[in-house]
């Protein structure tokens, strides 16, 4: 997807100029499109109190991930995380500290990982998720349940911590 216009000024950006190799687009304000925006995700691995982790089960694809979700302009990533915690599974979630950025570069996605504690809550259905499986990491499930390689990475460097 090409910026057809200037984000600085305005103006239609129709000039291709070779930059280090690369064919960008560039404004006469200078503006440069490098093409490369990405859309960042907020991610939570958050923790009951017996140390496992709540994932969810999307509708679909039958698959398990992280609760997480796209950040909203003029949101904090940790209220874009909170929010797509409570939206996605029905729980409250507190003491966020950020623990590993992922990039996927072929979806344009980057992945801001916080763990988090459990406060509150229970599963309310919704429209993308089915079920909430709290996972433990001394029994995980098989990476082939895991929804992208994302998840089966993220998960990996879990269990290898415990
Ligand atoms: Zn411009």
């Amino acid at each position: 997807m090409d910026v057809q216009y200037c984000p600085q000024c305005g103006k239609l950006l129709n000039k291709t100029v070779k930059i280090e190799d690369r064919d960008v687009k560039q404004c006469s304000c200078g503006f440069i499109d490098w093409d490369n925006w990405v859309n960042v995700s907020a991610v939570t691995v958050a923790y009951n109190d017996d140390g496992d982790i709540l994932m969810v089960r999307m509708k679909r694809t039958g698959k398990l991930t992280f609760p997480g979700g796209y950040r909203n302009i003029g949101e904090s990533l940790e209220d874009a995380a909170k929010r797509e915690c409570l939206e996605e599974s029905g729980y409250l979630i507190d003491d966020l500290q950020l623990y590993d950025v992922y990039t996927l570069d072929r979806l344009r996605l980057v992945w801001i990982i916080f763990k988090a504690k459990l406060k509150s809550g229970s599963f309310i259905e919704n429209e993308e998720v089915s079920e909430v499986v709290f996972v433990s990491p001394s029994n995980p499930p098989e990476a082939s349940t895991l929804r992208g390689s994302l998840s089966v990475k993220l998960l990996h460097k879990l269990i290898k911590q415990t």
